[in-house]
């Protein structure tokens, strides 16, 4: 804390400091005030970049997760056609084995028929061939039945796996992204955060209370605004009057904005 004043070090800091109770301090610090706003406009540029790598990170994550999710999904419901297949496929099966038993039987019977003595037992093994003849048909309707829904449940699994290869193509370019992303800006955060700590070293803790506590309070994470539109004040847009213009622009003031208390500095915005 290089600019941490006399005057300041037995007053505690207090959590609700705004920069106009600061203003005074400032006046009065040994540094020039033109040199403390620009330090104070470094920390807020190099906080709006590491805002914004944050930002850009914090999205692709999101999406990854949501593809993946939804590529679960689509997984699970594969499995579930390929498990009707299955079932239909050894209905299938089932049936071919009832009809080759029933066939096995028919023959037995018809071999029977060729010996019978007399018209009672030639009705009662008739009415056998007859009963044995219905299960096979029955059986060979069941095969055609299965068929028909393997082919549909083969033509949605097939749709299926056209989405799932769309949705798994989207999901590795956004890993990729994500990854690249996350490689890149791995660096540039390291320079940044570098970039603040030597920033923070040169302003006083009281000062740096109060930045953090409007930044944290604004959805725009400002605390220090330059000039928006030649007169209106970066931060909230609201018009500075022209005579805090002319003190913003000496750089030798402190000037807080009247409706948000963000500091103004004298740069375009
Ligand atoms: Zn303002």
């Amino acid at each position: 804390m290089a600019t941490k004043k006399t005057k300041t070090k037995e007053t505690p800091i207090d959590k609700r400091e705004t920069f106009v109770s600061l203003g005074k301090n400032f006046a009065d610090s040994a540094d020039s005030v033109s040199e403390k706003l620009d330090i104070l406009y470094q920390l807020q540029s190099t906080d709006t970049a590491i805002d914004r790598l944050v930002r850009l990170r914090g999205e692709l994550p999101l999406e990854v997760q949501t593809l993946e999710k939804e590529l679960e999904q689509i997984d699970g419901k594969m499995a579930n056609i390929n498990a009707a297949i299955d079932e239909h496929m050894s209905s299938i099966a089932r049936n071919k084995a009832a009809i080759v038993d029933g066939e096995a039987t028919l023959e037995k019977y018809r071999a029977q028929e060729n010996q019978i003595q007399n018209s009672r037992e030639y009705d009662a093994i008739n009415k056998e061939i007859e009963n044995q003849d219905l299960l096979i048909q029955i059986a060979k309707k069941r095969i055609d039945e299965a068929k028909v829904t393997i082919n549909a449940l083969k033509e949605r699994l097939e749709i299926t796996s056209e989405k799932r290869n769309i949705i798994a193509e989207d999901l590795a370019a956004k890993q990729a992204d994500l990854e690249t992303i996350i490689a890149s800006t791995a660096k540039e955060e390291e320079v940044l955060l570098a970039k603040r700590k030597s920033c923070t070293a040169l302003i006083d803790e009281r000062t740096m209370v109060a930045y953090d506590r409007i930044r944290e309070s604004n959805s725009n994470h400002l605390a220090v605004v330059g000039i928006y539109h030649a007169n209106a004040c970066g931060g909230c847009m609201h018009i500075i009057p022209p005579q805090r213009l002319v003190e913003i622009k000496s750089g030798k003031k402190v000037v807080i904005c009247e409706y948000c208390g963000r500091i103004l500095v004298n740069k375009e915005q």
